[in-house]
């Protein structure tokens, strides 16, 4: 048995195409307004950097604009705050990207949580999780949500089935966990305290990696016919799950690079599309 490729990036693309054909139309209907994304960068770490550069240059190939504010490193939890709230009050921007992580003297959390629900296309707030996991209407934390697109979109079946999400971040395996749980998933939430991780891996027949250490989850512990997603990524072009020998063992898996990642800068984008459509129509 040969693995579906979950081609991230190819969904990711032909998404763009039609985000694109949206915000014509939206400018077309308001004279010339786009959905408008700010993006926050604090400090100078090269990843995020990058990250943040990744985003703006998705927003303009859709033809949406993006006003990028950059803080020093020394930035206080205050005059971030202070900042979110400014862009909050900005009628022409649809929603708010914080870069993750900010520097350590800063309350990453607060700030997040200061995020207008409205402009949380990152699905990073508390209120936002909360009501995700409800089932009431909120943007969803753009990697998970950006897994269950590439999931519903090569239809693989959630309902009944035993997910292990291995990692449980606030921006990533817990929101996971509980959109797999919506999706009527059996959901097994592993981390750095429980035990036996192999034998429950064993079980699942979707399987999510999401632990931050390269190849830390071995092929040998997945069961033959899982489906496998890595939303992990190293340099060397790994991620969190010893792919290579899955690739005729398992029913569908997700290259690294181009299975999770794209989808994730696109979830943001398609999210702030439609929080542009629903503030520029009315
Ligand atoms: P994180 O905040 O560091 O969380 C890692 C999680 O893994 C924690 O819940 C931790 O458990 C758990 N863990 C650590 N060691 C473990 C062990 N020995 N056994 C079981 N669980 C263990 O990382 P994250 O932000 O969620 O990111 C996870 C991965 O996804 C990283 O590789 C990151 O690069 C990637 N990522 C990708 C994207 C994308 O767009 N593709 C976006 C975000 C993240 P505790 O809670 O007990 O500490």
């Amino acid at each position: 048995m040969s693995a579906v490729v979950l081609d991230g990036k190819a969904l990711a693309a032909k998404t763009e195409q039609e985000l694109s054909a949206r915000v014509a139309k939206l400018k077309e209907q308001s004279g010339g307004q786009t959905p408008i994304l700010a993006t926050i960068l604090v400090g100078g770490d090269p990843a995020s950097a990058t990250y943040v550069k990744m985003k703006g240059n998705a927003c303009k190939r859709i033809g949406m604009d993006s006003l990028k504010v950059e803080l020093p490193e020394s930035t206080t939890t205050e005059q971030l705050l202070a900042e979110i709230d400014a862009l909050n009050n900005n009628p022409s921007v649809h929603g708010i990207l914080l870069q993750h992580p900010v520097p350590p003297q800063i309350d990453e959390r607060a700030c997040f949580d200061a995020i207008a629900l409205e402009k949380d296309v990152d699905g990073v707030t508390c209120l936002g999780f909360g009501r995700m996991s409800m089932g009431e209407e909120a943007y969803g934390c753009a990697t998970p949500k950006g897994i269950m697109r590439l999931l519903e979109a090569y239809e693989i079946p959630m309902s009944g089935k035993h997910a292990v999400v291995v990692g449980r971040s606030p921006i990533l395996g817990k929101p996971m966990a509980l959109m797999l749980l919506n999706a009527n998933a059996t959901v097994t939430i592993c981390h750095s305290k429980t035990q036996n991780l192999p034998a429950l891996i064993a079980q699942a027949d979707i399987v999510v990696g999401a632990v931050g250490k390269p190849e830390f989850i071995k092929a040998e512990w997945i069961k033959d016919g899982a489906v496998v997603v890595d939303a992990g990524y190293h340099p060397g072009g790994v991620g969190d799950i010893e792919l290579a020998p899955l690739a005729d063992r398992a029913a569908a898996i997700t290259p690294v690079p181009g299975g999770v990642g794209p989808m994730t800068i696109n979830t943001l984008i398609y999210q702030s599309v439609d929080s542009g459509e629903k503030k520029i129509n009315g």
